[in-house]
């Protein structure tokens, strides 16, 4: 039977990849919709090549270019353009629906995620953002609604990978481990982390990614970001979760065990990997990667992580441990400074500074309603913005 998919962010750098690994079994796939939010161009050329029953935009205000641009390149494609927060929550809930990507990038892909988990639908989820804030909602919805979370992250792909299908295995697992690049600057001297550059920032030596994530990946706040959501994906504590430094990426993460075996997935650093598995799970397609050739993969090595370059990870243990909008207040304060950084109005290592006095200022709150958890977002955000205008 054919999976009918929504995919959410699909002119992104994992909308893409899945278009790509789509593209290879049309016979297992039909696409409902697409979103986008800039790349106007973008959306619509997929439109012409994929046909969605749906395209959608999240501001009314963008249908008549988009519509202008899908005429001039198909004037007879029938896709149906939509607006706004809902139509995103629509084409992330509809009946017809079997299967949403989540790859919205930041806060703004949670209130459709969360529609796609109250709806039932199979997730795949890379907006590891929408979990960080809202993790025991995001739970709860997911088993209220009978949906099934597939974590598309590639750490937490591996370690699903590895992990026990039986409870009784599950009892066994003493930790997990995940595996970090240490990003661009795991070797620059700390006195010059001030002067990094955006374009630099954005060099990730193994991964192509969007922008946000490059960044995150640069700070190491995306490690912080993964162990909140391997929390959530696995119902581990947060001293279960351990990182470590592997250069190579090539192992994606493992699994540790009481007696001593640990289970580890390898394979390319190509994203088609884990959304291929994702799409296809229970069953296995290929996707387009060949496996890894290991007498020329070279040697694999590991570091402890260096607490000091990387204060990000001390920051997202604090904020799980202390629960409720911490998180949240986490994630807003980060996506802020991000920006600021990206725009050029911030240095890399004030990114965690601005984070720091965020978290510092506005006391954690307990949260059970979605409206709760963006109340903290909006708070945790202006905070960051007087931070920032401060420092200016
Ligand atoms: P990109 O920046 O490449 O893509 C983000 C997507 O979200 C684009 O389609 C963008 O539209 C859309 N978007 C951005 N802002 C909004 C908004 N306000 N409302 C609606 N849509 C919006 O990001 P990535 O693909 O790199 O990452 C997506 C998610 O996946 C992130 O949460 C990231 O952490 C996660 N992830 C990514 C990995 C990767 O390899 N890239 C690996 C693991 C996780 P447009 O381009 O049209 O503006
Ligand atoms: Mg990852």
């Amino acid at each position: 039977m054919k999976q009918h998919l929504t995919i959410l962010g699909a002119t992104g750098s994992i909308g893409v990849s899945t278009l790509e690994v789509l593209r290879r079994h049309p016979e297992c796939y039909e696409i409902h919709a697409l979103t986008a939010h800039r790349n106007l161009l973008g959306l619509a050329r997929q439109c012409v090549d994929f046909r969605p029953r749906l395209a959608v935009v999240p501001e009314a205000a963008q249908l008549d270019e988009l519509a202008r641009i899908l005429r001039m390149l198909d004037p007879h494609c029938p896709t149906v353009l939509r607006a706004g927060e809902g139509a995103l929550e629509e084409v992330a809930s509809a009946p017809e629906v079997t299967t949403v990507m989540a790859a919205i990038v930041g806060a703004a892909g949670l209130a459709s995620t969360l529609a796609a988990a109250r709806s039932g639908k199979k997730i795949l989820l890379a907006n590891k953002e929408s979990l960080v804030m809202s993790g025991p909602l995001m739970m709860q919805a997911v088993v209220q609604g009978g949906a099934c979370l597939l974590p598309v992250d590639s750490e937490h792909n591996a370690i699903f990978q590895c992990w026990p299908k039986d409870e009784g295995g599950r009892s066994g697992v003493e930790k997990v481990l995940l595996t970090a690049s240490g990003g661009p600057f795991l070797n620059t001297p700390l006195q010059d982390l001030v002067k990094v550059t955006p374009e630099q920032a954005c060099q990730h030596p193994k991964w192509r990614m969007g922008k946000k994530i490059s960044v995150d990946s640069a700070t190491m706040m995306n490690k912080g970001l993964e162990l909140i959501e391997a929390c959530w994906l696995f119902g581990l504590p947060p001293e279960k979760v351990e990182i470590v430094i592997h250069p190579q990426s090539l192992i994606h993460s493992l699994v540790g065990f009481i007696d001593g075996s640990f289970l580890a997935q390898l394979g390319h650093t190509d994203m088609r990997i884990p959304i291929a598995h994702a799409l296809a799970y229970p069953q296995r397609q290929s996707s387009g990667v060949p496996l890894l050739d290991l007498t020329v993969a070279g040697p694999l090595t590991f570091l402890p992580l260096e607490r000091q370059r990387f204060p990000a990870v001390a920051l997202a243990e604090q904020a799980m441990q202390a629960g409720g909008t911490a998180p949240a207040l986490l994630n807003a304060a980060n996506e802020v400074a991000v920006a600021a950084f990206l725009a050029g109005h911030l240095n890399f290592r004030a990114i965690t500074d601005t984070i720091a006095q965020v978290l510092d200022q506005l006391p954690t709150q307990a949260c059970t309603t979605l409206e709760e958890v963006m109340e903290a977002d909006r708070r945790a955000r202006h905070s960051a913005e007087l931070i920032l205008s401060g420092r200016n």
